[in-house]
């Protein structure tokens, strides 16, 4: 999964920006109601069904999405080296 940044803030010489080097966005679940939470997953769908099945088993009714994003701070090259 390839994410655009929406915005790429600069400090001095040091650059952020979203870290592909590794896993992608980690999603998970947690309801609201009482507080269980779905297993992490590197898409959606597994914690959507989870959801799905404990809105079916418990009655509960209000999810809260969970994404965790990775990003890598790069301390810049100096313009003006050659
Ligand atoms: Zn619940």
């Amino acid at each position: 999964m390839v994410t655009t940044p929406r915005a790429v803030w600069r400090f001095a010489d040091w650059l952020l920006q979203p870290d592909t080097s590794g896993s992608g966005p980690i999603f998970e679940s947690e309801c609201t109601t009482c507080g269980d939470a779905s297993d992490a997953s590197d898409g959606k769908e597994g914690p959507e069904v989870w959801c799905l099945r404990h809105a079916g088993a418990t009655g509960h009714t209000g999810f809260r999405a969970v994404v965790t994003s990775f990003f890598r701070a790069r301390l810049l090259e100096r313009d003006g080296a050659g």
